[in-house]
């Protein structure tokens, strides 16, 4: 038994910009196991965010394209009780040579082999063996290999053998993607806007995403009620963080930073450059239509400008947006950004 969940499969495992190296390195070795450079396959990242999917989704592929050969998953948790049961009846070298068999060993969370200095032992023979022989490792890490804390360095040194690949948070549309997913799976339907909603403020990582979907879908049964965005407001308060969602000038120039790159100094100040310019021209635009601000306020959170500089910078942007189409994009979609903030 290869102890795989069958569920986590790659047609399950949306492809975003957050997991892209992964997934893709995860498919081809699948497809030819043990014969790529990426052995060992390391995929790190932190809590949540499809490592364990994805390591299963590698080992549910081989099983399905190779189906003579054994796959394994084992936790690092697991793997280390083994280890010492089987050191209590002083047989490991049975444990050694049980996994000296598989072709392709997945081991989940090697982040909790730190200071198991005997499994670390153990482990480093298994290693070497199935790398010698061309069989495949997949291992999973919060933290990328170097910062490994408390695993020999032997170990770290073929770990770096192989590919790392890191994972991160899904942007907004590969959310939005995850959760049309998920619905469509369970038949389920809501309203866009309340995907959007649970897309765009959970930030923290997939598992909450989908917690959130499941906290709704009870809530809805529980009150024989459809999922509309009040409801979702209200369910999402214990996992929606940020207390205060008016919009401000503040909180629009935050986000024009982050989306642009720009430094909130930068904004501020009296800087030329083209990007800086614009960006700034942007947010008074927005400051202007999202806000009740004074335009003579506007002016005075972008460094004690006046009002005429403000009323300039939102002509610029309106006629700016007449004549550029990538401008225009940039515009709409802050624009949604700051309107899907203040639900
Ligand atoms: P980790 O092992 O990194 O803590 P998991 O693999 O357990 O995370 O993922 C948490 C949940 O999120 C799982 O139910 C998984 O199916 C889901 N998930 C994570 N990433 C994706 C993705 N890209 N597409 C679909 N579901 C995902
Ligand atoms: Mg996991």
């Amino acid at each position: 038994d290869s102890q795989l969940n069958p569920h986590y499969t790659f047609e399950s495992y949306i492809e975003g910009d957050c997991n892209r190296v992964a997934r893709r390195a995860g498919k081809t070795v699948s497809e030819k196991p043990g014969g790529t450079s990426f052995n060992p396959l390391v995929i790190y990242g932190s809590v949540g965010l499809g490592k364990t999917h994805l390591a299963q989704a590698i080992g549910n592929e081989v099983k399905r394209v190779h189906p003579t050969k054994a796959v394994l998953y084992v936790s690092a948790e697991k793997f280390i009780n083994q280890f010492i049961d089987h050191s209590k009846n002083s047989i490991i070298n049975d444990f050694i040579h049980f996994y000296q068999l598989i072709d392709v060993l997945i081991v989940d969370d090697i982040q909790f082999f730190a200071r198991a200095e005997k499994t670390q032992d153990a482990f480093f023979a298994i290693f070497n063996h199935l790398h010698q022989s061309g069989k495949q490792l997949i291992l999973t890490s919060d933290k990328p290999p170097k910062d490994l804390d408390g695993l020999q360095e032997r170990l770290l040194s073929r770990f770096r053998w192989g590919l790392s690949a890191d994972m991160q948070m899904p942007d907004f549309e590969t959310r939005m993607e995850i959760l049309e997913m998920k619905m469509r799976n369970d038949g389920l339907e809501m309203p866009k806007e309340v995907v959007k909603y649970v897309a765009y403020n959970i930030q923290s990582n997939v598992r909450e995403l989908e917690g959130a979907l499941i906290s709704l879908l009870a809530q809805s049964s529980l009150n024989r009620k459809e999922i509309d965005l009040e409801l979702a407001k209200r369910v999402l308060k214990s996992f929606v963080k940020t207390s205060s969602k008016e919009i401000t000038i503040e909180s629009i120039q935050k986000m024009v930073c982050e989306y642009f790159d720009v430094p909130y100094d930068k904004l501020l100040q009296k800087t030329r450059k083209r990007e800086i310019v614009q960006a700034r021209q942007i947010t008074m635009y927005l400051a202007k239509s999202f806000t009740k601000n004074s335009l003579k306020t506007i002016g005075e959170h972008f460094g004690g400008r006046d009002h005429t500089t403000v009323i300039h910078s939102c002509q610029t942007v309106k006629d700016l947006m007449d004549t550029d189409n990538t401008f225009r994009d940039s515009v709409i979609e802050l624009q949604q950004k700051v309107q899907l903030a203040a639900m």
